[in-house]
């Protein structure tokens, strides 16, 4: 990050009165930051020259000389009316102020730019037309070869659908639109504790100058591909949209490691995206990207070769994993069948033993049995006196009994 010496103080809200008309040009003077004791020209004090009432208000509405130049305190320099005159700056607000200011700041940018060098710059004053309609620019830069870069500075609201309109207007006409928002007003909305604890905000360099919502405009501009961008006129700074996110591939225990984010611009259904500001003077207009290429910028597009390499060999190893678990898989499925085939073969064998040794027990039982009828059958066929010999042994008949009047005789022979 290179947010220079001025970075963390931009986009402070500060309304400072920078700028002043001066009367003899007609043209705007800038009071650069820590300036005030010192000298606008060589001899020329700003003090000096502020004295003579020579220094008027930008503001439309006003015009009065200022009286006095504020240096010293904590306090940006800047110049104020005297106690009593040009009681407006709550009356009209900042915006006009802002307009004003951040014109004034593109073109003493685009003039002094050494790419830019050649170029012809129109304040308000060069319609592009189309068939269809036509659109005037806040500042736009023509090349000596006719090459046009219009930048519109943004203070109010305006919906994506209107936006997508003019930006494909400046397409058609063949023209680089570069879109600058403003540090206060609707288009700066401080995000929320909630948003702030999203994995993409959670951290943040200590350089970067605040933390915004992303509205429905700015997720319009990323859905194709515009990455939005701030402007503050006080300190000249130009604020990129940007995060620190963590690739896919990163597993959830290792989200908030720092090795595995890449500082990459917000996506398109991010709520909020932290702002990283770069004086403008480091900033250079890319004709072939069509933005204007701030030093964050020029990070992002490293930190994505960077991402895309990493996520190439994670890829990679994905599927290096893959085809091993794969190999595994089938050594596993192999197996299984092998026990399940062998299983298989013991039960079969099994039941083939219980079966044979069920048959030897039934052939046993047959051949008892049969036994047994032959033996029957043969008895059959045997003379009555062999099948039962005990019904006609030879045995004596038994002794007559005695009579009943010799009871004597049967006791004596018992
Ligand atoms: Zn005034």
């Amino acid at each position: 990050m290179t947010p220079g010496p001025r970075g963390p103080q931009a986009f402070t809200q500060d309304t400072a009165q920078v700028l002043a008309v001066d009367k003899k040009t007609k043209h705007l003077r800038y009071l650069p930051a820590g300036e005030g004791n010192g000298e606008m020209e060589p001899g020329v004090t700003w003090r000096g020259y502020v004295a003579q009432g020579m220094l008027l208000c930008p503001e439309p509405d006003c015009g009065l000389p200022f009286g006095r130049v504020v240096a010293g305190g904590g306090r940006r320099h800047h110049f104020a009316h005297r106690p009593g005159e040009g009681e407006h700056d709550a009356g009209t607000g900042p915006e006009t102020l802002w307009h004003l200011s951040a014109k004034d700041v593109l073109a003493r940018w685009a003039a002094s730019q050494p790419s830019l060098a050649g170029w012809t710059l129109h304040l308000d004053d060069a319609p592009i037309t189309l068939p269809d309609g036509w659109r005037r620019p806040d500042v736009l830069a023509v090349s000596p070869d006719g090459v046009k870069v219009a930048f519109e500075v943004q203070y109010s609201a305006l919906t994506g659908t209107d936006w997508k309109a003019r930006h494909d207007f400046y397409f058609k006409a063949g023209v680089v639109d570069i879109w600058l928002f403003a540090h206060h007003g609707p288009q700066w909305r401080a995000a929320t504790a909630r948003q702030l604890r999203r994995a993409e905000l959670v951290w943040r360099d200590p350089d970067w100058a605040a933390t915004v919502q992303l509205s429905g405009l700015h997720q319009t501009m990323l859905q194709h591909g515009v990455i939005p961008l701030w402007l503050d006129p006080t300190t000249q700074t130009i604020g990129t949209a940007t995060t620190r996110v963590h690739a896919a591939h990163t597993s959830p225990d290792a989200r908030l490691g720092e090795d595995a984010a890449y500082t990459l611009p917000p996506r398109r259904a991010f709520p909020a995206c932290h702002i990283a500001a770069d004086p403008l003077e480091q900033c250079d207009v890319d004709l072939a990207a069509r933005e204007l290429l701030t030093p964050t910028r020029r990070v992002h597009c490293k930190e994505r070769d960077r991402f895309q390499a990493d996520e190439q060999v994670a890829q990679e190893r994905a599927a290096r994993v893959r085809a091993q678990l794969h190999v595994q898989q089938e050594e596993r499925t192999r197996r299984r069948r092998a026990a399940e085939q062998e299983k298989r073969r013991a039960i079969a064998a099994q039941v083939a033993e219980e079966q044979a040794e069920r048959e030897k027990r039934e052939h046993e039982e047959l051949r008892r049995k049969e036994e047994e009828r032959a033996a029957f059958e043969a008895r059959q066929k045997m003379p009555l006196t062999q099948q039962f010999p005990p019904m006609f042994g030879q045995e004596p008949p038994s002794p007559p009994k005695p009579p009943w009047w010799k009871p004597w005789q049967r006791i004596a022979r018992s």
